[in-house]
């Protein structure tokens, strides 16, 4: 089972759900921090890492004593990474999505592809807990390949909690992506409500079910409430608005573990995912 914890925006409270939740429920578990541009689920549950790899990606490089300057190369990238500008030939490596199309036209055989880096993977273990995150390269833009690379590492017959990006964008699409149900972590405002809608639009177009949390629940307004009963959204936890919660997420340290009785309702929050999973919910447009 694949849960990703997700939001519309940052700062809602994501991270808190998913650490909590993946300690709470202990072994053959695994927590993926898929936000790789600013990875911090590691700073709650402070694993032993035992295995760092550097990720790549194939982008090409010509061979500029074969090429014929012909142009098909630059004719079949839909990102504009490859083109013949006058008598030169240019590539922009980080525009580059690696689908190898370039390659596969050249005529001249003068393309071959090398490895560009996009950041790295650190693999490791909490007691039981596995963990793995990705680290996005200072300066590169392209995410989701690396996303993709932190997911491969999920392993069926265990419990597989994603830590997503926020927002509604290309990285956190390839985090949500075939997940079994995406939690969508809000807040009572005006912004956690607009950016739920975004959230919850795309979580639609995925056809994954879904069901909120409302983090600091008891400040803001009803209209979060409201909408998710308009949309027969699952209201599945409520956390909130409480200074000692607030104390103990700022020394970095886990609900389930610093206050009585946050185990039990994390672990009851899983059994509901279980259920809303099992009854497939009306969400789901298969
Ligand atoms: S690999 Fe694909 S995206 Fe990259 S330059 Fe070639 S055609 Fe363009
Ligand atoms: S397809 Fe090959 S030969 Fe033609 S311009 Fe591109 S690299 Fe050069």
């Amino acid at each position: 089972m694949i849960i990703s914890i997700a939001s519309g925006k940052g700062g809602t409270g994501k991270t808190t759900v998913a650490t909590n939740l993946a300690v709470a429920l202990g072994r053959d578990v695994q927590l993926l921090d898929c936000d790789v541009e600013e990875p911090n689920v590691h700073l709650f549950i402070h694993p032993t890492i035992e295995k760092t790899e550097t990720i790549t990606t194939p982008v090409p490089v010509v061979n500029e004593q074969k090429c014929t300057l012909c142009g098909k190369c630059g004719e079949i990238c839909q990102f504009k990474a490859i083109a013949v500008i006058g008598k030169t030939i240019l590539t922009f490596p980080e525009l580059c999505h690696s689908c190898g199309g370039c390659a596969a036209v050249c005529p001249d055989d003068a393309i071959r592809e090398e490895g560009r880096e996009l950041g790295m993977i650190q693999v490791g273990h909490l007691n039981g807990l596995e963990f793995v995150h990705g680290k996005l390269r200072v300066g590169e833009a392209m995410s989701p390949p690396l996303i993709r690379k932190v997911r491969d590492y999920a392993r069926t017959g265990r419990i597989t909690i994603i830590d997503a990006p926020p927002g509604t964008s290309c990285p956190v699409i390839a985090a949500m992506k075939d997940t079994d149900f995406v939690l969508l972590v809000t807040e009572p405002t005006p912004f956690g409500l607009h950016d739920l809608k975004l959230a919850v639009g795309a979580v639609r177009i995925l056809k994954i079910p879904c069901g909120l949390v409302i983090n600091r629940a008891d400040m803001g307004d009803d209209k979060v409430k409201h909408y998710a009963e308009a949309e027969a959204l699952p209201i599945l936890m409520e956390i909130p608005f409480d200074r000692r919660i607030a104390e103990v997420y700022s020394r970095g340290e886990l609900l389930v573990e610093a206050m009585p009785g946050w185990k039990e309702k994390f672990l009851e929050l899983y059994s509901r995912i279980e259920a809303r999973i099992e009854e497939n919910s009306p969400l789901r447009q298969d």
